[in-house]
């Protein structure tokens, strides 16, 4: 109101005193619009490291700053943690098809936080960096930064969420909210590469540790590409903290597991990463060499970007119409692990429905190898003509046999189901099961 009053007494002012044309009398009052200034270099990445850990509350409020950068197409409230804090997805490309999507996830666990640190700086030298450093990366490829997926945990200094939960063995059975974020987040990025990072104990001179995917339901073209950039992590931090600086992470009874990260949207179908900084080291150090890895691997997939879209397009055509190796799942709605199993291919982002029409289909019991062809209507259906077969896949065979972790196959609920070996009639109906 004040400055609509001070507004009108500068406008009669100029009025009486005639010294203005009519023309300016509106446009005085116009917000000026600024253009937004690029102003950061790649080195003020590096010189702005800090030495001790961000708060939560500043991270996320720096972020929301980013939203002014007309570089960035996505700043997103992608969902919030378990206590209500917002969960902030930077997002920068149009997403062109054509171009694949690099994909940084910072800190499942709250406390690793030094790559909070890095994704945020990451992100905001790509919000703000100069455009001769800045612009030709984004015209290769597109780029999403989750900036801290465990507030929760960040706060309270502990691994777990809110709940106590292992973020990073929740990929299969999709128990907590941060877990259901990520792979909705997954789903909308529909990245090339992904890197999940986290810190570890240290050993020695070894303070980083990078891994590729060790599941074997990962498509080849997935592994191989996962392994050429895993190298060239290792060489990059080998080149700048010298040799025996970084390592393989070492092969575990649980290295397989698809509740994991890195395995699990390997398993999806794209490349990825886990990243290790090693918290034996000072802060600031554990920050630089998150960001010189994740800088390692923009860098790759910028100087070879077809490669890292084949292999993510490699997995998702396969399974497609004329490819199938397994046409369907098929389980009863009557059996009482449907409902669960059912949800959790929801939450992955499948569709399912039911065998529709009498025809019989060839099936075998998918543990037990026992055939069946009689299916009663409204047998529930997962079709395997959709993108992430091989996660289908794993979700309905996994087996705590596998690992020593979280299991959710069908026969850890009790639960049969049969692959169909011949394509099957159905209709897509993501209500199936809920009308008896
Ligand atoms: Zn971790």
């Amino acid at each position: 109101m004040m400055k609509i009053i001070l507004s009108l007494i500068t406008v009669l002012t100029l009025a009486m005193s005639g010294c203005t044309g009519p023309g300016n009398f509106f446009d005085e009052d116009k917000p000026v619009e600024e253009p937004y200034v690029f102003d950061l270099t790649l080195e003020d990445m590096w010189n702005d490291i800090p030495i001790n850990q961000t708060s939560t509350s500043d991270i996320l409020n720096w972020t929301y700053e980013f939203s002014k950068s007309p570089r960035v197409t996505n700043l997103t409230e992608i969902g919030y943690s378990m206590n209500g804090q917002p969960l902030l997805l930077v997002e920068f490309g149009d997403y062109d098809p054509n171009i694949p999507t690099v994909y940084f996830v910072a800190a499942q666990h709250g406390n690793e936080p030094a790559s909070v640190d890095s994704a945020y700086l990451l992100a905001r030298h790509f919000a703000r960096g100069v455009p001769e450093e800045v612009d030709p990366i984004l015209e290769k490829i597109n780029l999403a930064v989750f900036v801290m997926v465990n507030p929760d945990g960040r706060d309270a200094g502990s691994r777990g969420n809110a709940n106590g939960t292992d973020l990073n063995r929740d990929h299969m059975k999709l128990l907590e909210p941060e877990g259901i974020i990520m792979q909705k987040a997954f789903q909308k990025i529909h990245p090339s590469v992904t890197v999940d990072m986290h810190e570890f104990g240290g050993a020695g001179t070894i303070i980083f540790q990078v891994a590729a995917p060790q599941n074997p339901t990962t498509h080849p073209d997935v592994l191989a590409a996962s392994y050429v950039l895993e190298t060239d992590v290792i060489e990059a931090v080998n080149e700048e903290w010298g040799f025996g600086s970084v390592t393989n992470y070492p092969p575990t009874t649980s290295s397989q597991d698809s509740s994991i990260h890195r395995n699990h949207f390997a398993v999806h179908g794209s490349v990825s990463l886990l990243f290790e900084s090693a918290v034996s080291e000072e802060y600031s150090e554990r920050v630089r060499l998150q960001s010189w890895a994740a800088i390692a691997v923009i860098d790759e997939v910028v100087d070879d970007p077809g490669y890292y879209l084949d292999a993510r397009q490699s997995s998702d055509e396969e399974g497609q119409e004329g490819n199938d190796i397994v046409h369907a799942y098929l389980f009863e709605c009557n059996d009482p692990a449907t409902k669960e199993t059912l949800r959790i291919l929801k939450d992955h982002g499948f569709k399912v429905g039911y065998k529709s029409g009498d025809e019989s289909v060839t099936s075998i019991h998918y543990e037990t190898f026992l055939p069946m062809t009689n299916f009663p209507n409204g047998t529930a259906l997962v079709p395997m003509d959709q993108i992430g077969w091989r996660m289908i896949s794993e979700l309905m065979e996994y087996t705590s046999t596998k690992d020593q972790h979280y299991t959710n196959s069908p026969k850890d609920r009790g639960q049969d189901a049969w692959r169909a070996l011949e394509s099957v009639n159905y209709e897509i109906d993501n209500d199936v099961c809920k009308i008896e």
